[in-house]
């Protein structure tokens, strides 16, 4: 029987500092495991830095490992895509970071619970060793997140994890430009393990995602998942209409009933007219962040642009 064909794919930005450790430490999982056929596709995202050139001389040096270099950065989400496009020939598929985090110790045990019939298996964190500021935001995105969509996702998971042929497959098939890719794993389906795991600090360098870019990240999960915004405003819409409607009832009632009324003062109403003002441009907001992902959607722009490839015939 044939090994079984195990591809792992590894978006990388600006990633010098860590490529030596992760090349050998790839090595040392694929000597203890001569029963698999390994290959690694790692995707150079446009990095500004030796990477790109690293990344080749690996090429060079051992013919397990292909490079994809994109045109310029287009974004950890976009790079996972261009690689999960060019792995469609591999049993199973591994997806995960460049920094280390995810330990490729833990690899084997993803092929191996593959083995053993799941179609996804997910790495999931037992800790993480992210602090601070990252780390409250990492927790508060899983604590709101995992309440709001309509798919649950499993807390506790990021990219890190194990796709077979078809699962891989469907992926590549989905249609939508946004992709957030843990959400879109469980969306899919298929039947799942789950592998526990530490998760390490990066082992060198700086994150390339700032927080600007997390957030982004966490905006697009939760318009993308939910529908949940839309719905909060049409019920503050009734609500405030409500209000109104009573408001308005208590004046023509007493009016009625000749009692006199008094004079609504100017700050009253400059309050009422800003707070009023202020939940309609939320609301104009929302709506556009939903139409902008529709228009990007309908632009069917692709989502990269491969510059290089080396190790694809
Ligand atoms: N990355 C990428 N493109 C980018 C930013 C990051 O391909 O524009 C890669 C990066 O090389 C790493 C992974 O995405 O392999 C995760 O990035 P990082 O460690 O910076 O983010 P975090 O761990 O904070 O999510
Ligand atoms: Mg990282």
């Amino acid at each position: 029987m044939n090994p079984p064909k195990v591809a792992l794919v590894i978006p990388a930005f600006n990633e010098t500092p860590v490529l030596p450790e992760l090349f050998a430490r790839l090595d040392g999982v694929f000597a203890g495991r001569p029963d698999v056929a390994w290959s690694v596709i790692l995707i150079d995202d446009g990095s500004r830095d030796a990477t790109a050139a690293m990344i080749a001389a690996q090429c060079g040096r051992d013919p397990r490992y292909r490079m994809i270099g994109l045109s310029r950065n287009f974004g950890f989400q976009a790079a996972l895509m261009a690689g999960l496009e060019h792995a469609v020939e591999f049993d199973a598929v591994v997806t995960m970071d460049a920094d280390l985090q995810d330990p490729p110790e833990v690899i084997p045990q993803l092929v191996d619970a593959w083995r053993q019939g799941a179609s996804v298996v997910l790495a999931v964190r037992r800790s993480r060793a992210e602090s601070g500021l990252r780390r409250l935001g990492f927790e508060v995105f899983h604590r709101v997140f995992g309440r709001l969509v309509d798919v649950a996702i499993e807390r506790n998971t990021g990219t890190f994890g194990l796709l077979d042929r078809a699962a891989v497959a469907a992926f590549n098939h989905l249609p939508e430009a946004h992709r957030f890719f843990p959400g879109l794993r469980a969306w899919l389906g298929f039947p799942r393990t789950d592998v526990l795991y530490d998760r390490k600090d990066r082992a060198a360098g700086q994150p390339g995602q700032s927080i600007v870019r997390l957030v982004r990240y966490a905006l697009d999960g939760l318009f993308s998942f939910s529908r949940l915004p839309l719905r909060l405003l049409t019920l503050c819409g009734l609500f405030i209409a409500g209000l109104g409607f009573a408001v308005g009832l208590f004046f023509i009632v007493r009016r009625l009933m000749g009692i006199e009324i008094a004079q609504v003062g100017f700050t009253t109403l400059v309050t009422l007219v800003l707070f009023l003002g202020g939940v309609q441009l939320i609301g104009i907001g929302v709506l556009g962040e939903y139409l902008g992902r529709v228009y990007d959607e309908v632009k069917r722009r692709p989502n990269y642009i491969v510059r290089q490839r080396i190790g694809f015939e």
